[in-house]
């Protein structure tokens, strides 16, 4: 008999879940039982701990994936700690034959996976690793000239243009025993933590209402999230992504955070779109819609073969720029939304209240912060890091390291988002700022500019001239090296 362990990580899903459907034809093989794990690690190095706000997520993803799995006969254990350590209990506990999981793309993570695997190995045990959570392996895009993609459009065509066709997504299991249901562990000899005893959820003061009222976290979310952006947005997709009073887009930046859909079930629905006959929004829609996710596959793409993305600057130029003090109480007043820049300031209280921000006001947003107060885009990030509940590790990173124009294919460092140009243009009619600010024009309360915008974007661009005036310079990637 052998048991099986999977081991979900950033794939709190059933359905498209190759690892889990590994462990159960493992188990059904050789009679044993399945056993699904998540391990809540933040003490492994390296291993970034979560934000605030992607906890609160995760409580209720684990919550909801728990009550389905009950539904389906499953065994669900979470455990806390080292995952290396958790997991080698698990392998004694339950004299599992056969461990598998979904893969991550993170440096920390691709450590603790080879170590696994070393031991599982040594050990005798079956440990197998999946493609789940992209599409495309970013060791399999390369160049001609066989190194990884620095620039989005030749990554994205080279993906599009592959041969093979993007495989068609697996369904959820039916049931989740694995074969002998009457053979050890039961259920109920292993211990399990209680979700409720990791206290992901805020307390004192619990912020999370604002959340709560937004966001539905979960699988089947997911899918009605798709679902409804496919009737009601995609068509106006591509002409209004970028309006934030309007919510055009799809909001399923949380759920592909936590992998609740995966990037195959969303090319596989949008595959099944009718075109033919469709108006050309539609046809628009789609192709801006595949593209957007494709900048997902590229920044992990960008993660993979440089690990040190949220701290590094990808173009080693900027190791030289002189940020300024961030103690100064701009970076509060960006953090608390009183900049008296109203697009900023409606975003940052965006995402306060509900942990998301358009994408059109989070580059405006960044851009204020990285080149107007001239603070440093890793103080940025680790704000977005705790704050938004789709802090990617991947999309983060690449993306504030594209504001600031030290990224790959970054936004030239001269590009200075003028935050009143863009509400003008994006905002026409305050809809979206006077969400989150009210009456901001008569209301006496609201603050003045801290800074002069045309006075610091010329200090910026001379600050940042210094830096231009060397070459480019890419650092080597690590998988490379
Ligand atoms: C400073 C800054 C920080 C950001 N931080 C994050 C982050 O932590 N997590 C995150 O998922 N996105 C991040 N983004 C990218 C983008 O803003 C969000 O993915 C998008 O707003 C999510 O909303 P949506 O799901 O409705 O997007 P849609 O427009 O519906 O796009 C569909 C999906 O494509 C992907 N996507 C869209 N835009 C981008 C992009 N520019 N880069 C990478 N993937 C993208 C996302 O997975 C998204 O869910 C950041 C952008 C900026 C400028």
């Amino acid at each position: 008999m052998g048991n099986a362990i999977v081991w979900l990580r950033d794939d709190l899903r059933l359905a498209d879940n190759p690892a889990l459907n590994a462990a159960i034809s493992h188990a059904q093989a050789t009679g044993g039982r399945l056993v699904i794990l998540y391990v809540l690690d933040e003490v492994s190095g390296g291993v970034r701990p979560l934000g605030g706000a992607v906890k609160w997520w995760l409580h209720h993803s684990l919550e909801r994936l728990a009550a389905r799995i009950e539904r389906l006969d499953g065994t669900f254990i979470l455990r806390r700690g080292a995952a290396f350590d958790e997991l080698r209990k698990l392998l004694r506990e339950t004299d599992a034959t056969g461990v598998f999981w979904n893969r991550r793309y993170g440096g920390a993570e691709r450590d603790l996976d080879a170590e696994i695997k070393g031991y599982a190995s040594a050990a005798g045990l079956e440990a197998q690793s999946f493609q789940a959570n992209l599409m495309f392996e970013p060791w399999t895009v390369r160049t001609g000239g066989g190194t990884p993609y620095t620039v989005f459009t030749p990554f994205w065509k080279s993906c599009l243009n592959r041969p093979e066709p993007i495989r068609s997504p697996l369904d959820a299991p039916t049931n989740l025993l694995g074969l002998d249901s009457s053979s050890t562990p039961a259920r109920d000899a292993l211990a399990s933590d209680d979700l409720d005893a990791w206290s992901l959820l805020p307390t004192n003061p619990d912020w999370s209402l604002g959340l709560s009222l937004r966001w539905q976290p979960g699988e089947v979310a997911a899918h009605e999230k798709l679902e409804h952006f496919i009737e009601h947005r995609l068509e106006g997709y591509a002409a209004g992504r970028d309006f934030p009073a309007d919510n055009n887009t799809s909001e399923l930046s949380p759920h592909l955070r936590f992998g609740e859909i995966s990037p195959f079930q969303i090319f596989e629905r949008i595959r099944r779109v009718p075109t033919s006959g469709a108006s050309d929004d539609m046809l628009e829609g789609i192709r801006r819609f595949k593209a957007e996710v494709g900048w997902r596959e590229f920044s992990y793409n960008l993660l993979f073969h440089w690990p040190d993305l949220a701290t590094n600057n990808f173009d080693s130029r900027f190791d030289h720029f002189e940020w300024s003090d961030p103690n100064d109480g701009r970076l509060a007043a960006w953090k608390q939304g009183t900049t008296g820049v109203p697009l900023v300031d409606a975003g940052m209280r965006e995402l306060w209240q509900t942990g998301y921000m358009h994408n059109r006001v989070r580059m405006v947003a960044a851009s204020f912060l990285i080149k107007n107060l001239l603070i440093d885009w890793r103080i940025g990030e680790a704000w977005f890091w705790d704050t938004l509940v789709d802090a990617d590790p991947a999309n983060n990173a690449a993306s504030w390291q594209w504001v600031a124009g030290c990224g790959a294919d970054a936004a030239p460092y001269f590009r200075v988002f003028n935050p009143m140009l863009q509400a003008e243009k994006f905002d026409p009619e305050k809809r979206y700022r006077e969400r989150y600010l009210g009456n901001y024009e008569t209301d006496i309360d609201y603050p003045a500019p801290i800074i002069d915008l045309a006075t610091s974007r010329g200090e910026a661009l001379e600050a940042f001239a210094n830096v231009s005036g060397r070459s480019k310079q890419v650092r080597p990637p690590a998988s490379l090296t």
